[in-house]
């Protein structure tokens, strides 16, 4: 391989920095020869994300230009290294033949590759959306608008501008569009971030784009134009969409709104701590929420049942419309079966269409978008036997795609080349005109054989050869020593070391001929290829529907089965916010452990009569378990999904808030107990009279009276904030909030059994209504094998605490404010014996300066 070369001021030179100016914020990946070569920055960062080799052009030169390169059959690997990693590529490609043009070779941009907006199959996961979003800060809103290219989504909303993060935290981002204008904080340590005049964004600019690409009418039915900055937002996403992708984006069909009040709001946190789609611990497997319930069978209905997880309902009709579904599934187990294996023949129509509509689609997805819509009018008839009416909405959704379908059957071979052009694509007998140019190519080469063996005959040369070469074409090859038996009708061409070739006239005619079949076999093979992938396209909006109505009904079956597999029961929606489980299981971990192990329990809790549980036992009882599980099952039921429990009454859940102590993730350091802060003071914001709240452990990042109190009177706030009262569960190792429920009439103390077995502890697991023994931590630290002298002296210290800091309260409810004697070092005591009329003035300003010293600093 050759690599080209240039000099910095040379046109090579100039043409790379007229390119580059084009697209400032990618790595520009430049062909010259056989390498894509980077320079400048460009350079030093390939060398440092690619470990590719820094060299420099004119290393003679003062500035030489820092440069790195790569095989252009490499390329590929390269490019979806660095866009994985955030960053945006351009290629230019050499456009015309380099051999032939003189000085400058044509140059063309012919791809920009972006983490937000790429097809490569390389950067695509199967079973997860890729979003590039757009935002639009605004007074009280921010407009928001995000488009998968590969699946052909777009979506728009206005979101409330406190809490917009957490509204979109769960939607797979990989690159924002932001106005240059904007400061913005969270995403400016992002590399996918690209920055567009602020004209881009005008809200009136974008409902003219929107509606040009769109129409009207979908708009209207997406009730998009009611919208305000998300116009804006929704523009610029287009612009940009159109700046990487081409002005066509014919798939780009399906404008929704984004719906945010549509949906259970699901902080980071809360996703996290409860493992609804990604494992605590990276490379876990089989311990999230998503893992248990996915029984999809395709990726359509992959990526809808992780959406579904992520974003549960909050309209109870919506939800009821899904269990109904899941039941009548489950209740018909051979009709689902039937469905399932239906399904099982749809591939991913939304990504096949994507790339058809990108032109990126090659002879095998057309023949597996093909096979795909053969299966539709099966599909419409399975799930038309059902009766549950959203399976009956998705029956009418499914369009008969067979005529499609059988087009492109007959068309395309059983197993097609990768590539239109590459021969093969089609069928025999499908099409006239390629039959007759294939005959006619494989006719020539008939000839072309057989005269081989004709000639030799005919000049007695047994060695004769007829060849092909690129330059040449066809020729026959005589060695040196049958020079003179070759015959007066061949014409020299070439003479080689051992050899001279030679051309004939006839043979010259026939390569014409077969030359020219080839060629435009070729040609005509990729037209008609393209006619096809037009064919496709022009269904797209029906494909869409289909690959909606697919999604949705694989998900639900996915639903169907683990309730079968897991014994879940159907929840009932009700209207009073209550949230009442018997028998629950935590649904990840009882798969973990063996069969029969998972204790099942109670919950019990209603925002009017109890609605905050205390929940106190001693470490590893199973307290956080029982926390856990409880939000699961509120999100499972909103989902639409049956629930691991003999029976589940819930009234709609707003947004799940989580807070998991210190203790859960000591890895974090000193920042904890702010961060725990930050985090309760979010919930205590942003709770509703519908909302539930996990609190597992508030205060153990600092001292136990700081701690202790902050504890209590975040319970006391969640008890009678105006704000509306969420339902609460409280895990805590504060056994002193035990006599919240004698103060606060909505509250509740449960507690987990622990007994002693053989001088062990063992765990029963099970909670109940109580409180905990308040010395069991040390009763656990005794039979831990802790020494006899240490735990006595541990009871005297607990006693002594208790007698002499703790009032076990009582009485006036603004007693609560008294319930700890001030830790003041004994300041009080000495105030309360002290005689001041029985003192000197010396004395007074001595005691007073004593105190000043011992106390000036904020305490003993
Ligand atoms: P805590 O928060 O009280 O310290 P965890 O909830 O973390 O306790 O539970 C500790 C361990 O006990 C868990 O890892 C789990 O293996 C087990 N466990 C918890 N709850 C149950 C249960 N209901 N049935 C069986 N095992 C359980
Ligand atoms: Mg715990």
């Amino acid at each position: 391989m050759t690599r080209a070369g240039a000099g910095l001021d040379t046109p090579v030179m100039r043409q790379y920095l007229a390119m580059k100016e084009k697209v400032r914020d990618a790595v520009l990946f430049f062909r010259m020869g056989d390498f894509y070569e980077v320079f400048f920055e460009d350079a030093e960062l390939a060398a440092r994300e690619l470990g590719l080799t820094l060299t420099t052009r004119d290393k003679g030169k003062v500035d030489p230009v820092p440069m790195a390169g790569v095989p252009h059959h490499a390329v590929e690997g390269y490019i979806a290294r660095l866009v994985g990693r955030g960053y945006r590529v351009a290629v230019c490609d050499q456009v015309g033949d380099p051999a032939q043009s003189k000085g400058l070779v044509a140059r063309r941009m012919t791809e920009i590759v972006t983490p937000g907006t790429t097809l490569s199959d390389a950067l695509l996961t199967e079973t997860r959306n890729n979003f590039v979003a757009a935002c639009l800060p605004a007074a009280d809103h921010v407009g928001f608008a995000a488009a998968d290219v590969s699946t052909g989504e777009f979506l728009v909303e206005d979101l409330p501008a406190d809490g917009w993060r957490d509204a979109v935290a769960l939607i797979p981002i990989a690159e924002w569009v932001v106005s240059e204008g904007a400061e913005d904080r969270a995403r400016d340590r992002s590399r996918a971030t690209v920055r567009r005049p602020p004209a881009w964004f005008d809200p009136a600019r974008g409902r003219e784009l929107l509606t040009g690409h769109f129409g009207e009418a979908s708009l209207g039915a997406a009730a998009v134009l009611d919208l305000g900055p998300a116009l804006g937002a929704g523009g610029a996403l287009l612009q940009y969409l159109r700046e990487v992708r081409g002005p066509e984006l014919r798939h780009l069909v399906r404008v929704r709104r984004f719906g945010s009040s549509e949906f259970m709001v699901l902080d980071a946190a809360t996703v996290r701590n409860l493992e609804l789609t990604r494992p605590l611990h990276e490379g876990e497997t089989g311990t999230t929420l998503l893992s248990v319930l996915d029984h999809t069978v395709t990726s359509l209905g992959a990526r809808r049942l992780r959406t579904w997880v992520e974003r549960p309902l909050v309209r109870r009709a919506a939800i009821v419309e899904r269990l109904d579904a899941v039941s009548e599934l489950l209740q018909r187990p051979d009709e689902t079966e039937a469905l399932v294996e239906t399904m099982r023949r749809v591939r991913d129509l939304e990504r096949l269409l994507g790339k058809a509509a990108a032109g990126r689609a090659g002879p095998r997805h057309l023949r597996a978008l093909g096979e795909s819509a053969l299966a539709t009018p099966e599909l419409r008839e399975r799930l038309g036997a059902f009766r549950a009416a959203l399976l009956t909405s998705l029956a009418a959704g499914v369009q008969d795609l067979a005529p499609l379908g059988r087009k492109l059957d007959s068309a395309l071979a059983d197993q097609p080349p990768l590539a239109a052009g590459d021969g093969g694509v089609f069928r025999s007998g499908w099409n006239a005109d390629l039959d007759e140019l294939r005959d006619r190519a494989r006719g020539g080469k008939e000839w072309i054989a057989r005269l081989q063996e004709d000639e030799r005959a005919r000049t007695g040369i047994p060695s004769l050869k007829v060849g092909f070469n690129k330059i040449f074409g066809y020729y026959i090859e005589v060695t040196s020593a049958h020079q003179e038996k070759v015959p007066d009708r061949y014409l020299r061409k070439q003479t080689l070391v051992h050899a001279e070739r030679y051309i004939t006239p006839e043979l010259k005619e026939e390569e014409e001929r077969i030359l020219g079949a080839e060629e435009r076999l070729r040609a005509l093979e990729i037209e008609l290829f393209s006619g096809l992938v037009r064919d496709v396209v022009a269904e797209a909006s029906s494909i869409q529907e289909v690959a909606d109505a697919v999604g949705t009904a694989d998900a639900l079956a996915s639903f169907a089965r683990a309730a079968r597999e897991g014994r879940y029961a159907r929840p009932e929606i009700v209207e009073e916010p209550v949230l009442a489980l018997s028998e629950s299981r935590h649904p990840v971990l009882e798969r973990l452990l063996p069969a029969g192990e998972f204790v099942p329990n109670d919950c019990d809790l209603d925002a009017r009569s109890r609605q905050i549980a205390i929940i106190t036992g001693p470490n590893m009882a199973g307290k956080s378990t029982f926390l856990r599980q409880t939000g699961l099952i509120a999100i499972l039921a909103q989902m639409g999904s049956f629930v691991p429990a003999a029976s589940a009454r819930l009234g709609v859940v707003d947004r799940v808030f989580t807070r998991v102590g210190a203790s859960d993730n000591i890895a974090r350091g000193q920042s904890t107990f702010l961060v725990e802060m930050e985090e309760t003071s979010a919930i205590l914001a942003g709770a509703t009279g519908r909302s539930l709240v996990l609190l597992d452990e508030i205060g153990r990042g600092t001292s136990t009276y700081d701690g202790l109190s902050i504890a209590w009177a975040v319970t006391e706030h969640l008890h009678d904030r105006a704000g509306g009262r969420p339902r609460t569960l409280f895990a805590t190792h504060y056994h002193e909030l035990t006599v919240l429920p004698e103060r606060l009439s909505r509250a509740v103390n449960l507690t987990v059994l622990v007994k002693e077995w053989n001088g062990k502890v063992v765990f029963l697991r099970r909670i109940v209504e109580g409180a905990a023994d308040r010395s069991y931590g040390i009763h656990v630290a005794e039979l831990a094998g802790l020494p006899g002298a240490v735990v006595d002296r541990a009871r005297e210290i607990l006693q002594a605490l208790e007698d002499g800091r703790f009032a076990s309260g009582g009485g006036s409810p603004s007693s609560q404010l008294t319930l700890f004697e001030p830790s003041d070092g004994g300041l009080l005591s000495e105030l309360r014996t002290l005689e001041p009329e029985a003192m000197t003035p010396l004395e007074a300003l001595s005691l007073l300066t004593r105190w000043k010293r011992r106390y000036g600093n904020g305490g003993p």
